[in-house]
């Protein structure tokens, strides 16, 4: 690439003026085939060496960028071992204090901050080496983890390039025509946390003048493009964080290479002249979700400066409708030119890498798809029909037409009876009989159970017996007959040793559930699993998201039998145990052709028949889970109001056609509850069961202050970690929630299911939650 004059405008030397240019902003680094997850856990569990590893990480990146081929700019430095925002820690310098020092490679010490679970467990289990891993949490809306940075008022940086250089280097030697990724210094800072209550923007000055070394060493190792991603500028910022970002783009400015500023995820809104007006070369906004800024910013982006528009949807795996595309594209080249540049709405990261892996998929539903090569291609055709014409990529414009069609009219996608029963919802269906003091009543007639009563969350061990039938009946070894005979020994172990311990209200243990989103989209009308549509959640942990396509429908029962048979074994409520709406839509790939509410009421609508089975079969307690019911809240607080009126709908939807006597519970198992607390008490669940045990109670303050009026059981026991917890400790906790919350209405159980525990820590740790509530009994 060549620079052109003093403008910086900038032109592809094999392009002529008036082209647009493509570029991707990154791509998937896990590897088709999960090479790098495979790697990485070899390595931690000594059975490879470092330079195995670092051998496959550089064998990734260069298929990665052959993968890539075609397109004008391919992203480098977006590969990591473990985490961008961990990577660029150490790029700046930015270190826990307690991994400074620590003797060995590099890359082991990245390790060791990294390893761990996610925030919540950061206590628990996260030892590696000694050193406390760093807190883990989500990437704006998605489904990625990123390693928070950690600062204090004292944090100081200081640059190493090299991994960045390393790449760069092995890019141009690969003859790829390069754009470095950074993330940038206003979401850096932004998403830290300071460890000692200091204001992280007051490190702002000391952190400048590392960027701008920073900047200054690409450009002297040919660096022209580099992509500084400052994705928070589509929240909801306050001044002094604006401020920040003049202050930070105008001390950047001068160095030698031109920034194209990435945002991504969301709109930019008021914040489109802000960044309009940073004096950088370019501008890349999210056009799926960032649609709307495109009149204001083409009125107020300065006629220098490039405009990337992200096209391609990078959160979906979804074929692009391209000749829609075109039609919308092709006016604003006209009035850009050459200063238009196109690319996928954001990094690749957030969707499975190449289509044509899929051997076993349904033809009709893979022939919608598009995968992150797949997207890449898509752009390309679209940069050719730009560039010289739909002519030029005829056949592959009809042939996209043909599949987005084919897709729209397929019967499979549209089902007319689902569409009639969500357009008769009414508010009625959500709505309970009585109010709760009556149910409650009704409900404690029914059950007859003790004061602090026990129940576990749901699943018991996976043990390696249940997961060999499971292999064993998809292998095609074991038949249903056998598999549901297994399943079935499974549960009466359950059954008897919830009995041996004496806990109140039971559950089948879920061993027929690989997964609770999975289980239940299997057996859904609408839904699709792709073989290795895999998606990185954390370090080497990927998950691979069912595909939810068309209208929903229950063809069957789902859970019933199971349910019953468990119930055959025991006079003791066996709870039925659903996952709900909301968490099934999140953790899904959903469609883009309806909002997601409507998605989300279909759910609501084949649950709830599911409840209603559950219910005629004679279950007295039905739990329907929301464990990703947080997850799904939009990036800006301005639109959760909104989320939260169709998520608590469809949660209500599903649960609330029972009768009075039928008690339902909900489970959530995340700590914060403080701004969503009046959509949790809405949701009007007779029983909450959530996460408190590491929080010593004080989430609870958040139900107290809002006279939370249901039952609730809070956590007394932190399932991620082995230790077994003591009756002492749990007294204590319990003692701790009655201060907030009636002892009448407190539930005595784990903070989760038990599924990734092993049985000998299970007995000791539910053996003393029942001498705890018996303690309580006699105390309280
Ligand atoms: N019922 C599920 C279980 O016990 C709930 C899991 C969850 O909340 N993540 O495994
Ligand atoms: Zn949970």
């Amino acid at each position: 690439m060549e620079r052109v004059g003093e403008n910086n405008l900038v032109f592809h030397p094999t392009k002529a003026i008036d082209m647009a240019i493509t570029h991707n902003l990154g791509f998937p680094r896990i590897g088709a085939k999960r090479e790098l997850k495979f790697a990485l856990e070899s390595y931690w569990k000594g059975e490879s060496t470092l330079e195995g590893l670092k051998a496959v990480g550089a064998e990734l990146r260069a298929r990665h960028w052959q993968d890539q081929e075609g397109i004008d700019l391919v992203p480098v430095g977006d590969f990591a071992f473990y985490d961008q925002m961990l990577d660029m820690s150490f790029t700046l310098g930015n270190l826990p204090e307690r991994v400074r020092g620590l003797e060995g490679d590099v890359l082991d010490n990245y390790f060791r901050v990294a390893r761990g679970r996610s925030a919540a467990v950061a206590d628990a289990d996260a030892q590696c080496g000694g050193v406390a891993a760093g807190e883990m949490t989500k990437w704006f809306d998605t489904n990625y983890h990123y390693i928070v940075p950690e600062f204090t008022a004292e944090t100081e940086f200081r640059l190493d390039a090299s991994r960045l250089l390393e790449q760069l280097a092995e890019a141009k030697a690969q003859g790829i025509q390069t754009k470095s990724v950074l993330v940038g210094p206003v979401t850096y800072l932004a998403l830290g946390k300071t460890k000692d209550g200091s204001d992280r923007l007051a490190l702002l000055d000391r952190l400048l003048p590392v960027y701008r070394e920073l900047l200054t060493t690409l450009a002297a190792q040919g660096a022209e493009w580099v992509q500084i991603d400052e994705p928070i500028l589509v929240t909801e910022l306050d001044e002094p964080w604006r401020h920040a970002f003049e202050v930070a783009y105008h001390e950047l400015k001068s160095a030698p290479v031109k920034l194209l500023l990435a945002t991504y995820f969301g709109t930019l809104q008021d914040q489109c002249y802000l960044a309009a007006n940073l004096p950088v070369a370019g501008l890349h906004i999210d056009a799926i979700r960032g649609r709307d800024d495109i009149v204001p910013l083409l009125n107020l982006l300065p006629s220098n400066k490039i405009l990337s528009l992200g096209v391609i949807n990078g959160r979906n795996i979804w074929k692009t409708d391209l000749n829609a595309v075109l039609d919308w594209l092709e006016p604003i080249q006209q009035q850009l030119g050459e200063r238009l540049w196109i690319a996928p709405s954001c990094s690749l990261l957030h969707v499975p890498v190449d289509l044509t892996s899929e051997r076993k998929l349904d033809g009709e539903v893979r022939s919608w798809l598009a995968f992150a090569k797949q997207k890449l291609e898509e752009l390309r055709v679209l940069a050719s029909a730009l560039n010289q014409g739909r002519e030029a990529v005829r056949s592959e414009l009809d042939a996209n037409r043909a599949a987005c069609e084919a897709r729209r009219r397929s019967p499979r996608v549209n089902n007319p009876e689902v569409k009639a029963a969500i357009a008769r919802i009414d508010a009625r269906l959500g709505q309970r009989q009585g109010p709760y003091a009556e149910r409650a009543a009704k409900q404690a007639e029914r059950l007859g159970l003790p004061r602090f009563p026990t129940t576990t969350i749901g699943s018991f061990p996976q043990t390696s017996g249940i997961r060999q039938a499971r292999r064993q009946l998809k292998a095609g070894e074991i038949d249903q007959a056998a598999y549901t005979e297994i399943m079935r020994t499974e549960i009466a172990r359950c059954v008897r040793e919830q009995e041996a311990l004496g806990l109140d209200v039971f559950v089948h243990g879920e061993p027929e559930r690989n997964d609770m989103v999975e289980y239940f989209g299997e057996q859904l009308d609408g839904y699709a699993f792709s073989q290795f549509g895999w998606v990185q959640s954390y370090g080497s942990r990927c998950v691979k998201p069912p595909i939810l396509f068309g209208d929903i429908s229950r063809p069957k029962a789902m859970t019933v039998d199971w349910i019953t048979y468990a119930q055959s074994l025991t006079d003791k409520p066996m709870k039925g145990m659903l996952t709900g709406p909301v968490t099934i839509l999140n953790w899904s790939f959903v469609r883009d052709d309806q909002s997601r509410a409507v998605s989300c009421r279909q759910l609501a609508l084949a649950i709830r028949e599911e409840v209603l089975d559950l219910e005629r079969a004679g279950v007295r307690v039905i739990q329907i889970d929301e464990a990703a019911l947080r997850e799904g809240l939009p990036l800006r607080r301005s639109q959760w109001g909104e989320y939260l009126d169709w998520a608590v709908e469809c949660f209500r939807i599903t649960a609330n056609g029972v009768a009075d006597e039928t008690q339902i519970h909900t489970h959530m198992c995340y700590s914060e509850f403080n701004d969503i607390i009046a959509s949790i008490a809405d949701m009007d669940a007779d029983v909450i069961t959530i996460e408190t045990s590491r929080s010593d109670m004080e989430l609870l303050d958040a139900f107290d202050d809002f006279n939370y009026p249901n039952e609730i059981g809070p956590g007394v026991y932190d399932i991620h970690s082995p230790n077994i917890p003591t009756v002492a400790h749990m007294v204590e906790l319990m003692r701790k929630a009655a201060e907030r919350i009636p002892a009448e209405r407190l539930w005595v159980n784990p903070d989760c299911g038990l599924k990734t525990r092993h049985w000998n820590e299970v007995i000791p740790a539910l053996t003393n939650m029942v001498v705890a509530a018996k303690t309580l009994r006699a105390t309280l």
